[in-house]
């Protein structure tokens, strides 16, 4: 199964898809978190990268496209992957269409007073990446690594603005894309964590190969 998650900055992507691909037992791919790595490793995509992410802006499509391209080239994504921040544009779903199939996307619907809290209250583990919530899943050290929780750069209010804006521009037209691909399955995200889980699963389907 390969499936998209879209939806804004917030909306839960990050929480499912961990859970998703544990379900269907294929790989969780997160742009976001290949770059974060790449950061914290200080590489050259990283210190790349993190220019774009610190103002909230997209990594140009040259990068993120062979990044792309090269990890679903990789054994482990042969029974299906769960893309998660990509695509972020049409051009990205365009070209994603000539190396990797799309069998369904899954877009997060959310109301705007739902994500602000959502973003600002998010904590990760700076080692694993594992994401917690101040409110809904507090914790002061990783459950999974014991690592340290920090909050993302990219998470204070005012980047946040700006990823909205990207979002709304660059990343909305793809709820159309998909619909006319007849791809698009549309949940409320604005539900508790199990509740979205379960209607993903719901419209995915319990079992794939
Ligand atoms: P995310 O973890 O998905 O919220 O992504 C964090 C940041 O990484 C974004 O604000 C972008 O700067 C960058 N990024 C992640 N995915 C992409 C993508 N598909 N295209 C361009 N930039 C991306």
């Amino acid at each position: 199964m390969r499936i998209v998650l879209l939806g804004a900055p917030g909306c839960g992507k990050g929480t499912q898809a961990p859970l998703l691909a544990k379900k269907y037992g294929i790989p969780h791919i997160s742009t976001g978190a290949i770059f974060r790595a790449a950061l914290a490793d200080k590489t050259e995509l990283g210190v790349l990268a993190k220019q774009y992410m610190d103002e909230g802006k997209l990594v140009p499509d040259t990068i993120t496209i062979g990044l792309v391209k090269e990890r679903l080239s990789q054994p482990d994504c042969k029974k299906g992957y769960i893309l998660d921040g990509f695509p972020r544009n049409v051009h990205q779903a365009e070209e994603l269409a000539t190396f990797g199939n799309v069998d369904a996307c899954v877009y997060f619907e959310i109301s705007m007073e739902t994500l602000a809290p959502r973003i600002t209250g998010r904590r990760v583990c700076e080692k694993c990446g594992a994401t917690y919530h101040i409110s809904t899943h507090p914790s002061e050290t990783c459950d999974v690594c014991h690592g340290h929780l920090i909050q993302r750069a990219d998470d204070s209010l005012e980047t946040f603005t700006k990823r909205m804006s990207v979002y709304e521009k660059e990343t909305a037209p793809l709820i159309d894309f998909y619909q006319k691909h007849g791809l698009l399955k549309t949940i409320n995200a604005n539900q508790s964590v199990d509740e979205v889980s379960n209607d993903i699963v719901r419209l995915l389907g319990e079992n794939h190969d």
